[in-house]
């Protein structure tokens, strides 16, 4: 069965309801294309929410893969394996940090830094039992674990499946004073993603990291940046936090981590707060499995040799400059704001919601997601060329425009001749 309408209505009667997706049944995907099982082509601007930032199905990454999986896929942590040992050396000596900590999915390996923030808390810097307090922010998204779900402020994350684990303080996202008033000897860990994405491409002033970095130094508390979506090139740098010339105590890494071959995440830190662990405190199964270790490693080789960050900084500088001119060439678009190759256009309310332009883009083959209803989010892979980068541009400036209808029939011509 190849049919988008059939695949869909099999996704439909047999699985859970909990996404809304374009209506686009991806069959095979490389580099910065995708095409569905109709044979469409399509230039993908999401990357999977930043997990393919070098590109889709990456001949490297596959190499290895492929080399690693008739061999050996899985021990267990019970026994040591023999790729883990050289990707710790090389993601630590890469990112400038100690140690490193294995987990799957973005949403433990975020887990795995409150665990650690926690123990920290009680271990080194003597917060009574059970008062440890992590100050998080307004619109963040940390993923959807019942703890994590629990201090989002975005009520339908919430909605339905308390009660939550105490221990959060929610704060306005880039409100400096807030943080300032809100430290206290209990607080133990400042959590913030550097530049909110699923919250809409935000970024904070100037200087607001900075402020948190002096805080937490001030008051003995741990910065965790959350880099899931913005690290490992997304905004031009390798990590978002570099934006500012600040150091976190603990970074979060995950999505790009395999380059979308396997879910591989973790947490960076220096020996200081790593050593909090001790066997048993922490695990998982699939945590640093020979798989996971060899494909990390590949992908962010790939990023480095490529020169995927700088690329991403150029082609971002530039694609934010062009896009911004939609500010005052149409009604629609409020601001277009970002860092690297990713931007988000926000729509004026009277655009109607991003969605619309979403599904206008999907017919003339450009797929993107709107995030929080006005956003249109931009994230294309890190290795897209400046001509398929320009190419997808022009659809977007096309559609804000309302002239897509034109370069459909442009296209029909095209096709036609
Ligand atoms: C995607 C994301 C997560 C959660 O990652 P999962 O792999 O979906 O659990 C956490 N934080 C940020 C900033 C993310 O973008």
């Amino acid at each position: 069965m190849t049919n988008a309408k059939d695949l869909i209505a099999l996704e439909d009667a047999y699985g859970a309801h909990n996404y809304h997706p374009l209506d686009v049944v991806i069959e095979k995907a490389k580099g910065s294309w995708v095409w569905d099982v109709a044979g469409k082509k399509y230039l993908d601007l999401l990357a999977a929410y930043s997990a393919v930032n070098q590109g889709h199905c990456h001949p490297r990454i596959e190499a290895t893969i492929l080399e690693q999986i008739p061999k050996l896929t899985l021990t267990s942590r019970a026994f040591r394996n023999d790729k883990l040992g050289p990707f710790y050396k090389f993601v630590t000596e890469l990112t400038g940090f100690q140690r490193f900590l294995p987990m799957n999915t973005g949403a433990e390996a975020v887990e795995t830094a409150i665990k650690a923030a926690r123990k920290w808390a009680y271990t080194k810097k003597g917060v009574a039992e059970g008062r440890a307090k992590i100050l998080v922010f307004e619109n963040n998204f940390h993923g959807r674990t019942t703890t994590i779900v629990g201090f989002s402020s975005d009520d339908q994350y919430k909605d339905g499946f308390g009660p939550f684990t105490p221990g959060f303080e929610i704060l306005p996202y880039g409100d400096a004073d807030a943080v300032t008033a809100a430290m206290d000897e209990n607080v133990c860990a400042i959590l913030i993603e550097p530049i909110q994405g699923e919250g809409g491409i935000i970024i904070p002033e100037d200087g607001f990291l900075k402020h948190l970095r002096s805080l937490c130094d001030q008051h003995n508390a741990l910065l965790l940046c959350d880099e899931i979506q913005s690290g490992l090139g997304r905004t031009g740098k390798m990590f978002a936090y570099q934006h500012e010339d600040i150091r976190p105590d603990v970074v979060i890494v995950g999505k790009a981590l395999s380059g979308g071959f396997y879910p591989v995440s973790g947490i960076l830190a220096d020996e200081e707060v790593m050593d909090v662990f001790h066997p048993g405190d922490h695990g998982s199964t699939y945590g640093g499995n020979p798989v996971a270790a060899a494909v990390a490693t590949t992908a962010l080789e790939v990023l480095v040799d490529e020169n995927l960050v700088e690329k991403s900084a150029e082609l971002g500088t530039y694609a934010i400059e062009r896009l911004k001119k939609l500010e005052t060439e149409t009604d629609h678009v409020k601001e277009v704001r970002g860092r690297g190759l990713w931007i988000g256009v926000e729509l004026h309310a009277s655009a109607g919601g991003a969605r619309r332009f979403c599904e206008a883009l999907e017919d003339l083959g450009v797929l993107c997601k709107e995030t929080h209803d006005h956003v249109i989010r931009i994230a294309p892979p890190l290795s897209i060329s400046r001509e398929d980068l320009d190419w997808g541009l022009q659809m977007i400036e096309d559609v804000l425009k309302g002239e897509s209808s034109k370069v459909e029939k442009e296209a029909e011509v095209a096709v036609a001749g």
